[in-house]
């Protein structure tokens, strides 16, 4: 009983350092064998697609919550700002 309690726990150890130091794949490269098929698919005039990665104030979230890459992060950090500009989503405040 003994031997097999610590070797669980064991197990659930490394189990969550798995889960700590892994990242799952951005939804845009996800599945793709070159980033940039995925990263041709953000843009500014899909409204609704931009709407699912900011606020309903209108900020926009963080890579560790939207879970993208740093890549299309700013691909799309820069969608919602042209977004803005040309009035199909709102500035914060
Ligand atoms: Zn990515």
């Amino acid at each position: 009983m003994a031997p097999n309690g610590s070797r669980a726990k064991a197990k659930d150890k490394k189990k969550r350092l798995k889960k700590l130091t892994e990242r799952t794949p951005c939804r845009w490269c996800k599945g793709l064998k070159t980033c940039e098929e995925g990263l041709a698919r953000i843009d500014w005039k899909n409204v609704d697609q931009l709407q699912r990665f900011v606020t309903p104030q209108g900020k926009i979230f963080s890579r560790k919550r939207s879970g993208n890459c740093s890549r299309s992060q700013s691909l799309l950090k820069a969608a919602v700002k042209y977004a803005r500009q040309m009035a199909l989503m709102p500035y914060v405040g």
